[in-house]
Order: structure tokens, then C-alpha cells, then sequence
């Protein structure tokens, strides 16, 4: 497992400045939650620890190693979106072995990785079923599996559950933060909604317009906001 450093990160598109000089500092096996309004850069700043965009200046850290030109398949980073879709001609079983199939590793290894991940995710009994046959809290336990099974350094997550409904979102989440914990992963996880970040999360950061205003943990940031954005967004205004 690694930390992820960022230091001075900007990224522009055009002339618009989506980052502005980002500085943040995510420790090993830490769950830190990127907290902002939409449209705030949390998905520009995800995308740039996982690779998927690159800088326009700026370094990218895992650990010392400075990993900003790397591609994403050179960062072992597992990326769990809101949107994102399995495979639907594909088992479960398939859909969670494809990053292990892509990397060659042998089928015995593969079919032990598979069942494990799936058994901690409760959807082992599953395996069989293709992604129409599922729930939408099902499928999505199904992509966390697909970005856990690769042991990635550093799981990176963008709004996972926000197309869940409530009951469900408690769930997973608590299944989320637990499996954080008991497999010692760096963890950045997007959101937009503060109750969520203020039970998950280690720390949070809170980003608006392209700027981290604070990063502490949630009693820190609740009790003790730097800037009345700070307090106002996490339900606790002055
Ligand atoms: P969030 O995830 O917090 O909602 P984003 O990181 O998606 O915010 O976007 C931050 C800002 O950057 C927005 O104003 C968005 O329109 C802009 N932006 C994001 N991606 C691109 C892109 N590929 N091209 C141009 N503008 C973009
Ligand atoms: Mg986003």
C-alpha cells in the first residue's frame, strides 16, 4: 500500500482552471474523502491520481515515486465510478476476473482471487448471474470487487453510490469502510454529500472551485471550519 502526494497541482482545460495549485497529502491506508458542490474539480482530481488526466503542472507521488507520466496501467490504482458499467455479456465471475485475464495470471490463482473478493462482498453466491440479473446495489458491490481483485495500491472512488437508494448507500457503505479497513487500502472517495463523508472518511478534504479550502478529520472540519463555506457545506453554518 502507498501514500499519494500532490503537490502543486493545476489543471486547465482551455483557459478555464479546473485545479488551482492543489496541495494534498493522502497517508497509507488512509480513507480520505474529497468533499465539494458539483462541479468543484473532485472528478478532475481523481481522474489526475489515477492517471487519466495528466497535470498541466504540477507532481503526482505514490510514495517518493513520481508517478506523473505515468499511464494509469502503470499505477496499480483500482476506480470504482457512478457510472460505471460491467461488462453485460459477461458473468459476474467473468467481469470480476477480466483485470486479472488482461494480465495474464494463471487460472487457478485467478479463480481464488475471484472467490475471495467475492465471498468479502457478499455477492459470491452470484457468480453466475450476468449484470441485468442483479440489483443496483448487487452491480455496484460487483464493480468494487472488479477494482479490489487487481490488490491495488490505491482504490479510488467517484461518487460509487450515489445512484443507489438510501437503503442501500447505508449499506455498501458500511461494507465500503470496513473492507477499507480490513485490507489496509488508500482510499480517496469522492462525494458531494457530507453525511457521507462525515462517517466514511479518515479525513476530509473539501474542495471548491478548484481549491482545497481544509482538510481535517470530519470532527475538525464539522467543529472547527477554517471558512464559513466550510461549516455552511457540512450542515454546521456559523
Ligand atoms: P466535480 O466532479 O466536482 O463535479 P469536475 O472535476 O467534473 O467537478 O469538473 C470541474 C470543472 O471542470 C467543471 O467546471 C467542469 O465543467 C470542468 N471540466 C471537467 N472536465 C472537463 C473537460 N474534460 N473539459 C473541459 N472542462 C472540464
Ligand atoms: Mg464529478
Amino acid at each position: 500500500m502507498v501514500s499519494v502526494r500532490l503537490e502543486n497541482i493545476v489543471k486547465k482545460f482551455g483557459n478555464f482552471t479546473a485545479l488551482d495549485n492543489v496541495n494534498l497529502e493522502i497517508k497509507d491506508r488512509e480513507f480520505m474523502a474529497l468533499l465539494g458542490p458539483s462541479g468543484s474539480g473532485k472528478s478532475t482530481l481523481l481522474y489526475t491520481i489515477a492517471g487519466i488526466y495528466k497535470p498541466t503542472s504540477g507532481k503526482v507521488y505514490f510514495d517518493d515515486r513520481d508517478v506523473t507520466e505515468l499511464p494509469p496501467k502503470d499505477r496499480n490504482v483500482g476506480l470504482v465510478f457512478q457510472n460505471w458499467a460491467l461488462y453485460p455479456h459477461m458473468t459476474v465471475y467473468k467481469n470480476i476476473a477480466f483485470p486479472l485475464e488482461l494480465r495474464k495470471v494463471p487460472r487457478e490463482e485467478i479463480d481464488k482471487k475471484v472467490r475471495e473478493v467475492a465471498r468479502m462482498l457478499h455477492i459470491d453466491k452470484l457468480l453466475d448471474r450476468y449484470p441485468w440479473q442483479l440489483s443496483g446495489g448487487q452491480q455496484q458491490r460487483v464493480a468494487i470487487a472488479r477494482a479490489l481483485v487487481k490488490e491495488p495500491d490505491v482504490l479510488l472512488l467517484d461518487e460509487p453510490l450515489s445512484n443507489l437508494d438510501a437503503l442501500l448507500r447505508l449499506e455498501v457503505r458500511a461494507e465500503l469502510k470496513r473492507l477499507q479497513k480490513e485490507l489496509g487500502i488508500t482510499a480517496v472517495y469522492v462525494t458531494h454529500d457530507q453525511a457521507e463523508a462525515l462517517a466514511m472518511a479518515d479525513r476530509i478534504a473539501v474542495i471548491k472551485e478548484g481549491r482545497i479550502l481544509q482538510v481535517g478529520t470530519p470532527d475538525e472540519v464539522y467543529y472547527k471550519p477554517k471558512y464559513k463555506f466550510v461549516g455552511g457545506f457540512l450542515g454546521n453554518p456559523p
